[in-house]
């Protein structure tokens, strides 16, 4: 008992450090924060909104009652820098702190078969598919850097399937290729557009999408906290539907007979052709 409650004081204290010394790193950053004052326009454009959601956090905790009032004392600078933080931040406090968690960097992260190309299994670049709406603010539109609006392309395969002259077969290949979750990440798409996301949006728990958007796992698409960190395209639900879109856009069904068994076998490494498991634990 006595044991567990030392653990949890060692590990707020812990957090609370790791906060103060996120602020002091902020402060001593001459470009954003100058003269006591945060300059809002390099923020935006200096630091990453995944980053400016870790900020938040900190300044946040810093802030919180359990800090202020608990036994530690926190340097009076590190809460009035945390303050204009908030203030600074205010209008899109929800969704830096949803970047936070969903948004960090993941391109070269992947095992290498499942960042190679999906056509030929050679190096490749990840391809997007959905654009950046022109005017819509990074606090949203770094959902569109997520690998779920990607798919891994070498330079030659992207010329022939025509990845970017033809809007249909970006499509195809990045709906066959991420199922649900290209389906969910696109009604995401549509809403925002439109003007009509759901007022009942919980960032905190769905920080990708809202939770009616996708199923209940990872396979189905959800956009739960649980299944928020960028994984590669594994244990997807297809449905032929989605098998179809995928060899159609890779011209699988064209091909002479030759080709097409290279690009089966290629298939076959990526573990596309079929969903390999049930499992649908978190961060594998
Ligand atoms: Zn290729």
């Amino acid at each position: 008992m006595g044991g567990s409650l030392v653990a949890v004081n060692e590990m707020m204290f812990q957090l609370l450090l790791g906060a103060v010394d996120d602020i002091r790193r902020f402060r001593s950053s001459r470009t954003v924060y100058r003269n006591g004052k945060i300059d809002q326009g390099s923020l935006r454009k200096h630091i990453p909104v995944w980053e400016r959601g870790k900020l938040v956090n900190s300044a946040a905790y810093i802030t919180s009652e359990m800090v202020m009032d608990g036994k530690w004392s926190v340097p009076s600078g590190a809460v009035a820098i945390s303050r204009q933080i908030l203030k600074a931040e205010a209008d899109y406090i929800e969704e830096l702190q949803a970047a936070s968690a969903a948004g960090m960097p993941w391109r070269g992260t992947f095992p290498k078969q499942l960042e190679a190309c999906v056509r030929c299994g050679e190096n490749a670049s990840w391809r997007f598919a959905l654009k950046v709406p022109e005017g819509m603010p990074e606090e949203y539109a770094w959902r569109l850097s997520r690998p779920e609006n990607a798919v891994p392309l070498c330079r030659r395969c992207e010329c022939v399937v025509k990845f970017k002259k033809q809007e249909g077969t970006r499509y195809d290949l990045v709906w066959g290729l991420w199922g649900p979750r290209f389906e969910a990440l696109h009604r995401w798409y549509l809403a925002v557009m439109n003007n009509n996301l759901p007022e009942s949006w919980s960032r905190e728990d769905y920080p990708l999408w809202p939770e009616e958007y996708g199923g209940r796992s990872w396979r189905e698409g959800s956009g739960s906290y649980v299944y928020c960190s960028p994984r590669p395209p594994r244990d997807i639900a297809r449905s032929a539907a989605h098998f179809a879109a995928l060899n159609r856009a890779l011209g699988m069904a064209r091909a002479k007979r030759k080709c097409r068994e290279r690009f089966g076998q290629n298939f076959s490494l990526l573990q596309l052709d079929c969903s390999i498991s049930d499992s649908d634990e978190p961060g594998d």
